[in-house]
């Protein structure tokens, strides 16, 4: 702690309120009349005691770095604080190690244009300022040169900028591998498509990815792009039905409803957004300032027609979209038979519309809403369904279709777009992963358990790769190092997903007994794990809870509607009757459902055995390629310009990740300076070293400072640089003030 004058840079630390106010940096403008006053990176007014003492700044941090493993006090708050001043500065991108730092500006720079690309062509990393082009450039470049197979991996909380950051490298590589080739169109095409169905307005987000996917692009061996293929993981389904308060459904109906003629309308019995109780429920709303729906379906078709999709195709889809929404409007009137609840439907003529919009039978279609058949002894016995499970039935028949076809349009992109691997000669892959950061709501459910376990996935990933570059580093240097004792993640993965009778297993299990119900399965984890480290017990035997002990924090989950969610399928009533559709497109889609047939034991995968086995091999891709890391942050909740909300980046710093690479990095010697910079820093901390040395003397010189400073320390002297302790770094800056 040191007294100041004007002009010092301090911290200040004012831990009040959340977990997450950690120290601030200030200034001192002025010491007058018993005072210190003070503006902190927030610009406000702060006013001290003459006698204060503050924490001074490291000269680092009072000028700011590219890249943050160079700042001398490595730590939360000088993360923050460097990531604010550049900020400030509409300085967006900053590097940690071989991570890029992305904070969301929420306006447009003018730092995307060709000139850019041009300039951070083949150049390498750090030469220029940190750039989202940089990543792509050197993943391009490190691809070419060592004929590896390279993957970006995006992440961040919704709203945070993954999807632009995609968006933005593919846009580098086609102008970088540059050969206006019709499949670059058709590659940067498939992403309008893509988000016209999986993405959708939410409180967080104009445009939110309500999907997880991975970009594969193939070169050829010139560099340039020969192909892609695109991976899609866990739409968001619940969407489609029904959504949260000033949120949207998937931006596709709202477009094809503003952008299509009368006529086109008419043919597909189609009204406006605000007829239809899909678009329109509770506190939901069709608008969304930030859009123009009209003109994004001009976009849209367009972007079908790049993508091959047929006008036939595209008329299928318009019909099973048309007859999600006239799903939605078909009412049930509840009823009395024989002393049991049971339905009618309200409004046949909305059933008889669906029904000719799927080319089904409606007496079926009627049936299959308000009876369910069950086999039991090999004989069927049909009951009648109530109000609500009418309903119920309905929409998850909605989601299924939507479901289904979401895939098959990501199959249709691909069929455009991939070239199997055994028709090319030669092929190398770049992959960028958009994909849903860490979730922690209210309220969590079974979609937020299977997006957390992706992301303890990624952090595992993650943490082994930056502990294997600081190996590497040592190994270089030539440095001795005892082994850095580091933790991973595993036991929280082998809790969730790979241990046997783990969580996932336990809800397969649960949802494949027939008395299953989310209270038994919530019982079943809890004798099964209650003792488990990872796993925190419910508070009361009443709740149907569990949480889980997340490398970024405690998650609770609520089990309801775990299994159903699990299940992922729908009336198999319904199910047999779409196999008599007369529409071939709507059979197609079914076509693997039908093969396991409906009376045979075995049943369609579940939702978790699915995502589970997509996310297995996308960790082997990944495994197989050198990666890059994109951390994107959002700086405030209110998708403002300008606004820096600190308690919020500190949050998302520490699920991140990125404080693991630093972790990592504190055990080891966590500061290093080049010998040439280290000698000009601090020559005069020992006899006989002058402002003129060759390189070749250096080391020696470096050498000849530790040894008469940091007597008989800790320190290394590698092959071109020295590793320090922190403390050693804050001992020569306090000798070397004193000189
Ligand atoms: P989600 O998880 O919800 O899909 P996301 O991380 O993909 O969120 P984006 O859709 O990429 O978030 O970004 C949200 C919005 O932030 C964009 O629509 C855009 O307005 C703004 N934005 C993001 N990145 C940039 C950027 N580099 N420059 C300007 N604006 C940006
Ligand atoms: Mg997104």
């Amino acid at each position: 702690m040191v007294s100041v004058s004007k002009g010092d840079h301090v911290w200040i630390d004012q831990r009040t309120g959340t977990e997450f106010n950690v120290e601030i940096g200030a200034r001192v403008v002025a010491t007058q009349a018993g005072q210190i006053v003070l503006i902190d990176d927030n610009e406000q007014e702060l006013h001290f005691p003459a006698q204060t003492k503050f924490r001074s700044m490291h000269i680092s941090s009072i000028e700011g770095v590219d890249d943050m493993i160079l700042l001398g006090d490595l730590k939360e708050s000088a993360i923050l604080h460097n990531l604010h001043i550049r900020y400030k500065e509409d300085i967006i991108y900053t590097y940690t190690g071989s991570i890029l730092v992305a904070v969301n500006p929420y306006k447009s720079l003018d730092i995307y244009n060709i000139k850019y690309m041009r300039q951070y062509s083949n150049k390498k990393i750090g030469e220029l300022q940190p750039h989202i082009f940089a990543t792509g450039d050197n993943a391009y470049w490190s691809m070419q040169r060592y004929q590896h197979d390279q993957c970006i991996i995006i992440s961040g909380e919704s709203g945070s900028g993954k999807t632009e950051s995609t968006k933005l490298i593919l846009q580098f590589l086609a102008a970088t591998s540059g050969q206006h080739s019709w499949i670059e169109q058709q590659i940067l095409d498939a992403n309008p498509i893509l988000e016209a169905f999986g993405n959708a307005k939410t409180v967080r987000n104009d445009n939110s990815s309500r999907f997880g996917k991975y970009i594969d692009i193939h070169f050829d061996k010139r560099g340039a792009i020969e192909g892609a293929k695109i991976e899609q993981y866990l739409l968001e389904k619940s969407r489609i039905v029904s959504q949260a308060r000033d949120e949207r459904n998937y931006h596709v109906f709202y477009c094809m409803l503003a952008g299509m003629s009368k006529e086109e309308k008419q043919a597909l019995d189609l009204t406006t957004a605000s007829d239809y109780v899909y678009l329109n429920q509770l506190d939901g709303t069709i608008y969304c300032d930030s859009r123009d729906d009209a003109k994004e379906w001009a976009t849209i078709k367009s972007a079908c027609k790049v993508l091959m999709f047929s006008d036939e195709e595209l008329n299928d889809i318009l019909r099973l979209l048309s007859a999600v929404l006239n799903l939605g409007n078909l009412k049930f009137q509840a009823t009395t038979t024989q002393n049991m609840d049971t339905c009618i439907v309200a409004n046949r003529n909305v059933l008889r519309l669906v029904s000719k919009l799927l080319k089904l039978d409606e007496n079926g279609l009627c049936d299959g809403f308000l009876k369910r058949t069950i086999f039991a002894h090999g004989e069927a016995v049909v009951t009648p369904l109530n109000q609500e499970q009418a309903c119920d039935v309905r929409d998850a028949f909605v989601k299924g279709i939507y479901g289904k076809m979401f895939i098959w349009i990501v199959e249709k992109i691909n069929s455009a777009i991939y070239k199997p691997q055994d028709r090319v000669a030669y092929r190398k892959s770049l992959g960028i992963l958009d994909i849903f950061g860490f979730e922690n709501f209210q309220r969590n459910s079974f979609e937020q358990l299977c997006i957390n376990y992706a992301n303890e996935n990624l952090q595992q990933f993650f943490v082994h790769h930056i502990f294997k570059l600081e190996q590497e580093e040592y190994d270089n240097e030539h440095i001795n190092w005892k082994h850095i004792a580091f933790e991973d993640n595993q036991r929280i993965l082998d809790l969730i997903a790979s241990k046997s009778l783990n969580i996932i297993a336990l809800i397969d299990e649960e949802s494949r007994f027939p008395k299953g119900t989310d209270r038994s399965l919530c019982d079943k984890l809890h004798a099964h794990h209650s003792k488990n480290e990872n796993f925190i017990p419910r508070k009361t035997d009443n709740n149907i809870n569990f949480g889980v002990r997340h490398f970024a924090g405690n998650v609770f989950y609520d089990c309801q509607n775990f299994l159903e969610k699990n299940r992922d399928t729908f009336s198999q009533d319904l199910m047999k009757l779409l196999q008599e559709s007369q529409s071939k497109f709507l059979r197609n889609l079914f076509l693997n459902e039908f093969h396991i047939g409906t009376e045979t034991r075995k049943r369609a995968p579940t939702l978790g055995t699915q995502f589970k086995k997509s996310l297995d091999s996308l960790m082997s891709i990944l495994s197989a390629c050198q990666p890059f890391f994109v951390r994107c942050i959002k700086p405030n909740e209110y998708k403002a310009a300008d606004n820096f909300d600190r308690a919020l980046v500190c949050r998302q710093l520490r699920y991140s990740g990125m404080m693991e690479t630093i972790s990592i990095r504190r055990k080891g010697y966590p500061i290093r300076h080049l010998f040439r910079d280290f000698v000009d820093r601090y020559r005069l901390l020992a006899p006989g070293i002058g402002p003129s040395h060759v390189e070749a003397d250096c080391r020696a010189a470096a050498d000849k400072i530790c040894k008469n400073v940091l007597v008989n320390q800790d320190y290394q002297i590698g092959r071109t640089k020295v590793f320090l302790k922190d403390a050693q770094d804050v001992f020569l800056e306090q000798a070397r003030e004193q000189v």
